[in-house]
Order: structure tokens, then C-alpha cells, then sequence
């Protein structure tokens, strides 16, 4: 069932599916239990997709098999054409696919259009790393021999990806496999399928083999512990939180699977007292009220250097004040709701406990006035790290304001967390940027901007943030083995 009030508002729903896609087929939903998907602005439900079982896993996991054994075979030129024609689809029903989000995940129109934008540049990158996947020769210590080096496709990949990014997640995990000549498994969010079951609908109109490409949308212990007992998948990778990476890396031990994990940030956002603190204002509000504050990589924590603190929060407070919060779908606004009530209540909490230890509300603190998931965007001062939004994620529209002295204080409280996936600072001074950088316990450090994104930059983190890098030409690698070949007798 698809609620004919979210069909009615695509101007084409032949991309809109609610069957799961299983080896090149889609779903026979009569046989099926299914789940609901809501609206996070209304609470409504808006359609239902299957709930996978077990015995579901184990056919796609087949035909993945079954279907990577030409896949890999298939000229590099033809799988970055496929590739291609699947980032054109997505550009081409991008108002579509864009609404189709706002409705199941609630970011601003303007923000899920950026995110289908990225998503089909993953596409467009992969398809042309596919053509490069070059070997090597190596000189070898014996002249009769010759060591030789190839690379070639892991296998069949499974990928769990969140609701946060419920496009962008998929394209560079399904990018890179497809190109790298992997067949793929793919179990999204429960929030949001609505967005992942597109690939599958664009991927048949783009001619990917069937069995390249599985949508399986359903119970995470199911088909979790489906992908980690097979020894047919080769490879899992993981986007979300890092409990669930940590369980995904116990539970995949027995079949010694390649993981890539990317897992939860707890970003520090620094400015120093040289900065250009308009531009530290605008580079803090892009970084933390994106999403409504629910992205790995957003600022978790602000530190501004006593000197310019004041000025800072001023500034800071003024902007914060003029985001619009709203329905997604909704012209100008800035803020949509947050994915449900049990993120509302993590913020709630941090903000009490906050308030207990000592840290004032300047801006917002509590419930929107719309209700239901809406939250107003917020600013705390007098936030110190005996607080739990020290040392938890989030994700949610909570600034708090940290202040500091000498760059060894903040690089040491910038430090002070087992996350280590992004982290930002404004700066002007050569000698400091390039130190603090380099005193950084991070993956990605943005210098000067709260946006550090894109297809050509490796993505990823260190310490309990994850594992390995997607995007940029070493996001491949991670879908690749690389084989040595001895050639001996060749000086008979
Ligand atoms: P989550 O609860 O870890 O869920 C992520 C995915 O894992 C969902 O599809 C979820 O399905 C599935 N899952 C949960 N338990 C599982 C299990 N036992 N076996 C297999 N799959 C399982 O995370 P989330 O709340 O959706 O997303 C927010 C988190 O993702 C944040 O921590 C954020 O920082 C992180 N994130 C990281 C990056 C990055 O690139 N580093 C990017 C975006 C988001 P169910 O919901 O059905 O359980």
C-alpha cells in the first residue's frame, strides 16, 4: 500500500515502488507481512513495504552469486555506462525523488534535491574510477620470474545503510561495488525504503544485470544475521551507529568478512581568536543544523576562544534565531522535523542533564511549537565535559558552546572522545592551522568551512568512528583484492 495523498504529490510514480527487489524481481507483497512507513512531519503513515523473511535473504544472496560471476567479466566500460545512466536517472526525476524524502525523512526540499545532487555524483565518480582499476609489475629478485599484480571484485557485498542520508548512503556504497565489478546487497533503514527501493527501479532501466542489485527491506536481526553468516558475502558495509558496528564486527567473525564501518561522529567545531567570526557563524550553522543537527559529521561541540566569545554568541544567536523550522515539504523552511520521538528525548535529555551541571539555554531548549517531532533549534553556554553532550553524539539541533583559553586546552578537549570521524576549526594563522591539523585525532578536519563533502575526498574515520574510506579513488579498494601472480620458468 502507497497512500494515494504521496503519490498524488509526484508529478511521475513510476520510481516509487513498495516491493522489496529481490535478484532482478520485485516482490509479490500478497504473501507478505509488511511494515509501515510514517510521515516524520505528520506522524501518518504513508505506505508499507515488505518484511522480509529469512528464506527471502538467502534467494537474493543467490542470485547475487550466481549474477557476480558475469558481472565481473563485463568490460569496466560498460559497467561505468550503466553507472551513468543511473546517475542521469536520478538528476533527471530528481523533484521527484527529492519530494519522495522530504515525505519519509523530513530534511527541507532544497536539502534532499543537494542530497540526490551527491548521490548521483558518487554514481558519475565510480563510474569513472571503474575504468582505472589498474595492476602493477614489480621487480623481482630472481631473473627467472616476474611478480605481477591484479585486482579484482571481492564478491557479493552486503551494505546496511541509516535513515539520515537515505540516498547518498546507498549511492557510494552501490557506486563503488557496481563499478568495481561486485554484486551488491542492499538492507536500508526501515525509516526510510521508500528512497533505497528507487535504486532498484532505476538500475532495471539502466540495464544492470538482474542480480546485481537487491533491495531488501525488513527486520534488522533477520537479515543482519543473514549477511554476517554467509560465507557467500564476502564483505559488509555498514553505515550507522557505532553499536551496532561493533555487534556487525562480532557477529561477522565467524565467516572473516572484509568490513568497512562508518560509524558515529562527536565533531568538535573550534574558533580561534584570529578567525573571521562571520564566517565561523555561517560555517557552525551548516554544520549543525543540517539534517535538523542529524549527521554524522555535524558539530557536536563548539569551542570559541574567550576573546571573541561574546561577539560570537551574539552573532551566533541572531542567525540561529531566523532558521525557519517546519514541514519539509513547506517553502523556506530551513528546520524539519527530527526523525521521531525517541531522538527528541535523547536531545531532551542531554539538555536537562546539561541544565543540572550547570549550562544555560540562550536560545530555544524544548519542543517546537508545532509539536509532534518538531524541535526548536537551540544554544547552550557553560557547556564543560562533565555533560553527556560531551561525550555522546546528538544528533539534534543542540549547539553547545564551550569556551576556551590556549590552542594545547582545546586541542586536548577537542581529543576527548573515542570518536574521531570529522572535525573543524576557523583559523587565519598559517603556523596554527597546519599544527592543529595535524593534533587532530580525526579522519576529515575542515579548515575555515562546516562543509567538507564531496565524491572527490575520502570519507571516513579513525578511533570508534570506523573503519576504511568511501568515495575518492581509495573508495574502491575497499570492494577489491588484490592478487600476485609468480611467474616462474619464463627463462626456459
Ligand atoms: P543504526 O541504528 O545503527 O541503524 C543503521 C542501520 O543498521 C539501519 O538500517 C538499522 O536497521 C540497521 N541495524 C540495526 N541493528 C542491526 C543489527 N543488529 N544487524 C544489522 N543491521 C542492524 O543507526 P541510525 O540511527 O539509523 O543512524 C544514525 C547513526 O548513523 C549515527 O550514529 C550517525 O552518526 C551514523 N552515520 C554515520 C555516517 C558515516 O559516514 N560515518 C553517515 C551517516 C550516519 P533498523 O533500524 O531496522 O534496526
Amino acid at each position: 500500500m502507497i497512500n494515494t495523498n504521496f503519490t498524488a504529490q509526484l508529478s511521475n510514480t513510476h520510481l516509487l515502488k513498495n516491493q522489496a527487489y529481490i535478484g532482478g524481481e520485485w516482490s509479490d507483497n500478497k504473501k507478505l507481512a509488511m511494515m509501515n512507513v510514517l510521515n516524520p512531519a505528520t506522524n501518518k503513515v504513508i505506505g508499507q513495504v515488505p518484511s522480509l523473511e529469512k528464506k527471502h535473504i538467502q534467494k537474493a544472496i543467490k542470485a547475487a552469486k550466481a549474477a557476480q560471476v558475469g558481472w565481473r567479466k563485463t568490460p569496466a566500460t560498460q559497467r561505468s555506462i550503466i553507472l551513468r545512466k543511473m546517475a542521469s536517472l536520478l538528476i533527471k526525476h530528481k523533484q521527484d525523488l527529492a519530494l519522495i524524502m522530504t515525505i519519509e525523512q523530513g530534511k527541507s526540499l532544497l536539502e534532499a534535491e543537494a542530497e540526490i545532487t551527491y548521490s548521483a555524483s558518487f554514481l558519475n565518480w565510480f563510474a569513472e574510477e571503474a575504468r582505472r582499476i589498474y595492476g602493477d609489475t614489480i621487480p623481482s629478485p630472481l631473473a627467472d620470474r616476474k611478480i605481477i599484480i591484479t585486482k579484482e571484485p571481492i564478491g557479493v557485498v552486503a551494505a546496511i545503510t541509516p535513515w539520515n542520508f537515505p540516498s547518498a548512503m546507498i549511492a557510494r556504497k552501490l557506486g563503488a561495488a557496481i563499478a568495481a565489478g561486485c554484486s551488491i546487497l542492499v538492507k536500508p533503514a526501515p525509516q526510510t525504503p521508500f528512497s533505497a527501493l528507487v535504486y532498484g527501479k532505476i538500475a532495471e532501466l539502466a540495464g544492470l544485470p538482474k542480480g546485481v542489485l537487491s533491495i531488501l527491506t525488513g527486520d534488522a536481526i533477520t537479515i543482519g544475521g543473514e549477511f554476517s553468516s554467509s560465507n557467500i558475502i564476502r564483505k559488509i558495509s555498514f553505515t550507522g551507529s557505532t553499536e551496532v558496528g561493533k555487534l556487525l564486527i562480532k557477529q561477522s567473525a565467524s565467516t572473516v568478512k572484509r568490513l568497512s564501518l562508518e560509524l558515529g561522529g562527536n565533531a568538535p567545531f573550534i574558533v580561534f581568536s584570529d578567525a573571521s567570526i562571520d564566517d565561523a557563524v555561517i560555517g557552525a550553522i551548516q554544520s549543525k543544523y543540517r539534517n535538523s543537527g542529524q549527521t554524522c559529521v555535524c558539530a557536536n561541540r563548539i569551542y570559541v576562544h574567550a576573546k571573541i566569545y561574546d561577539e560570537f554568541i551574539k552573532k551566533y544567536i541572531k542567525k540561529v534565531a531566523a532558521l525557519k523550522v517546519g514541514n519539509g515539504t513547506d517553502k523556506g523552511v530551513d528546520i524539519g522535523p527530527m526523525i521521531d520521538e525517541a531522538a527528541i528525548l535523547k536531545v531532551e535529555n542531554q539538555i536537562n542533564d546539561a541544565i543540572q551541571k550547570g549550562g544555560e539555554v540562550l536560545l530555544g531548549g524544548s519542543r517546537h511549537e508545532l509539536g509532534l517531532n518538531f524541535f526548536s533549534p537551540t544554544i547552550l553556554t557553560g557547556a564543560n565535559h562533565s555533560m553527556l553532550l560531551a561525550n555522546e553524539e546528538t544528533f539534534g539541533p543542540l549547539s553547545p558552546i564551550f569556551k576556551f583559553e590556549t590552542e594545547e586546552e582545546v586541542i586536548k578537549l577537542a581529543n576527548d572522545t573515542n570518536f574521531g570521524l570529522a572535525a573543524y576549526f576557523y583559523a587565519r594563522d598559517v603556523g596554527l592551522i597546519w599544527r592543529v591539523s595535524e593534533a587532530l585525532e580525526y579522519g576529515m578536519i575542515g579548515v575555515n568551512t562546516g562543509s567538507i563533502s564531496t565524491a572527490e575526498a575520502p570519507f571516513g574515520g579513525i578511533k570508534q568512528s570506523g573503519i576504511g574510506r568511501e568515495g575518492s579513488k581509495y573508495g574502491l579498494d575497499d570492494y577489491l583484492e588484490i592478487k600476485y601472480m609468480c611467474l616462474a620458468g619464463i627463462d626456459q
